[in-house]
């Protein structure tokens, strides 16, 4: 059997690949230092034999005994409002957290799978967004702590493919969504629901005319699996190009979720990029996969999760105090 290191595993992405691993049949180790994770969304594997989890912050030294075949690197704060709190653990986890992993991977023999992210392309003045745009990032932006540290994340893995003949995979995801999603983490989908359900107004920042495109879990899952079996080192965007404005997508919203709230408009944040899309003709090509999922049954099945949160989750402001996660 193969063994595999998932880090952020008690995440939204993380938790999903931990299932899709277990399912094809691996054995999965889970690491994650809970700062944004919850164990919530791993504890049922607790009791399969073939799944374990360290509770261990990676930008500290790693040390996994045994035999690691693959390590995906999924341990990351990934949300604008979690940047704002938590912005030096953004940078160390992207920075740090990556050179030991990498440092692991080098020493067990391991293959590595990073994830990084749209915001590599920054506030894309290219559209949409192909894997050869060098992207248009405000350094000292909010975002900066996230865009950067990711940046230098494919520096370094290209680095250790480059000379240290390291076997690496990139992976450019763009906004996925699903089950799992903190519901108060502040992205715009847990964000919306959640204020349905609560009978409150949805907030479209700024006049709702930017753009995003939303991949739903389990196709982001799926091909994340196939880049990570594949012998393809250059980054590889892994997203639904399915485009809809924010205000539209408040509207189908309200539809779903049948409130009977309003659209409200509040400040839109800074370096909130205007569009974003991803060209996905390499992920076709390359992997032959393209996302299956509608936004439509990908919206139910969010939905679905969320409203069966109980009334303490769903009216419970973020419970967690990432203060002392700052100190350098
Ligand atoms: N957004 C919004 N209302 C909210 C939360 C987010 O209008 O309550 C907007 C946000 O300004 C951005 C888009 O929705 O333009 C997606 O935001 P999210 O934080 O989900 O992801 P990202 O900006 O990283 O794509």
């Amino acid at each position: 059997m193969k063994r595999v290191l998932i880090t952020g595993a008690a995440g939204f992405l993380g938790s999903h690949l931990c299932d899709k691993f277990m399912a094809e049949g691996y054995r999965v180790v889970g690491m994650d230092n809970l700062i944004t994770g919850d164990l919530k969304n791993i504890e049922h594997l607790f009791e399969e034999e073939h799944f374990e989890f360290y509770h261990h912050d990676v930008t500290k030294f790693v040390h996994v005994p045994g035999q690691v075949d693959y390590i995906l690197h999924f341990a990351s704060p990934a949300s604008p409002i979690d940047y704002l709190k938590i912005p030096i653990q953004t940078l160390k986890v992207g920075s740090l957290g990556t050179h030991n992993l990498l440092g692991l991977a080098k020493e067990k023999g391991a293959r590595i799978l990073i994830a990084s992210t749209s915001e590599v392309y920054g506030d894309p003045l290219v559209h949409p967004q192909s894997e050869e745009y060098y992207g248009n990032v405000n350094t000292i932006g909010p975002r900066g702590v996230y865009d950067e540290a990711k940046r230098f994340q494919e520096s370094i893995t290209m680095a250790y493919h480059r000379f240290h003949g390291l076997e690496t995979r990139i992976a450019r995801i763009f906004n996925t969504y699903g089950p799992r999603m903190r519901l108060n983490d502040g992205r715009v989908i847990p964000a919306f629901i959640g204020q349905a359900l609560r009978g409150e107004d949805l907030t479209v920042f700024g006049d709702g005319q930017q753009t995003r495109s939303f991949c739903y879990v389990d196709d982001q899952v799926n091909g994340l699996y196939k880049l990570l079996l594949s012998d393809y080192a250059y980054p590889v965007n892994i997203g639904n190009p399915d485009e809809i404005t924010i205000l539209d997508f408040a509207e189908e919203i309200i539809k779903l979720t049948g409130t009977q709230q309003k659209v409200i408009f509040k400040e839109l944040p800074k370096d909130d990029p205007l569009q974003r899309q991803p060209n996905i003709d390499k992920a076709r090509e390359i992997l032959g996969w393209e996302p299956k999922v509608s936004r439509s049954e990908g919206m139910r099945k969010t939905f679905e999760y969320f409203k069966g949160l109980s009334k303490e989750e769903l009216f419970k402001s973020e419970h967690k105090d990432f203060t002392k996660h700052n100190r350098v």
